[in-house]
């Protein structure tokens, strides 16, 4: 099959492309590179099934040729990054997904959006099942990318209402891993650098709330899955394994070696309490569930780090 992954060079889209290109398959990855790094393609640039098309989505892009399938990862998704490009962000979500089903249309290829877990927002239910609607703030700091993930799933609903498009949603929980930007200031990468540089672990405001990580060999599995599903679906991606902040400070502490001091800044606004999703759908309809624990991939990922 021939793929076109919209930020087939960021860190997902990136470790996607190489898992299909593994598999046999075609791809053609379009990325701007705003918010990630050349270097998460070097490895496979030079493979004779890969293309790379330089490129915001924003911009409209051209493929010649058929595409059996259109996976779109183009976004900023780390808090830091996005809440810098608020309206980018929010643009590639609403317009960019609008762009991607017409693209998918014209192609008569299916279409697989990455949506988020922060369409829960701070959850007042717990763990996330993907009927719960969640509890956002339309017109916070978060809003850009929140607010543009949802209308992004609504861009979807709304198009494939009168046009023939195929699509399906994942909706992506914390995912770490090799590839991820040193200074994208999201918690991994953050305390990964404090430890190894002897400097402070920033935990904001007093730690205890949580986060469900998952390592993004998993990820890709579930992916990969999802893209089999029906038509209109809606998946959970992530790992069910809930740990609070101050205890991924002290696991990245001992795995380092490090005797870096935990300090605490303050909480941002509208940071989300809990996060945790229920995949008992993905276990039950894509047979798929995580395998790869924290340490392990904390691990892994600091080998790369
Ligand atoms: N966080 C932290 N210290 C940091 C960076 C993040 O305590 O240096 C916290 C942040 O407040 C949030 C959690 O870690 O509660 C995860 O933040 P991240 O930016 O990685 O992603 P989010 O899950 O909020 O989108």
């Amino acid at each position: 099959m021939r793929f076109l992954i919209a930020g087939g060079g960021g860190f997902i889209g990136s470790h996607l492309s190489e898992k299909l290109l593994k598999k046999g398959h075609k791809v053609v990855a379009v990325d701007n590179f705003c918010s990630s790094s050349r270097k998460n393609i070097e490895g496979f640039k030079e493979h004779e099934n890969f293309n790379v098309v330089e490129e915001d989505i924003l911009n409209g892009v051209s493929i010649e040729g058929e595409i059996d399938y259109v996976l779109h990862f183009a976004s900023r998704a780390s808090p830091k990054n996005y809440q810098e490009h608020p309206l980018h962000t929010l643009r590639t979500n609403t317009e960019g997904t609008l762009k991607m089903c017409r693209l998918a249309d014209n192609k008569n290829a299916k279409l697989l959006y990455a949506s988020t877990s922060e369409v829960y927002g701070d959850p007042e239910k717990h763990p996330q099942t993907e009927d719960y609607w969640g509890n956002v703030n339309p017109h916070g700091p978060r809003s850009c990318y929140d607010e543009g993930k949802r209308a992004g799933e609504a861009t979807l609903r709304s198009y494939s209402e009168k046009n023939n498009l195929d699509y399906r949603i994942i909706r992506i929980f914390n995912t770490y891993g090799p590839r991820m930007m040193k200074n994208d200031g999201r918690v991994v990468t953050n305390f990964m650098r404090q430890a190894k540089n002897g400097k402070p672990i920033t935990v904001y405001g007093d730690g205890t709330q949580t986060r469900s990580f998952c390592y993004i060999e998993d990820l890709v599995a579930g992916i990969i899955k999802s893209t089999e599903s029906e038509n209109g679906k809606v998946y959970n991606l992530g790992n069910p394994e809930e740990h609070t902040i101050n205890e991924l400070a002290e696991k990245i502490k001992d795995l380092t070696g490090s005797d870096s001091q935990i300090v605490h800044r303050e909480l941002p606004q509208d940071d989300p309490l809990r996060r945790k999703p229920d995949i008992s759908k993905a276990k039950r309809e894509l047979g798929w569930e995580p395998e790869t624990g924290l340490s392990e991939g904390l691990e892994k990922t600091l080998k790369a780090f």
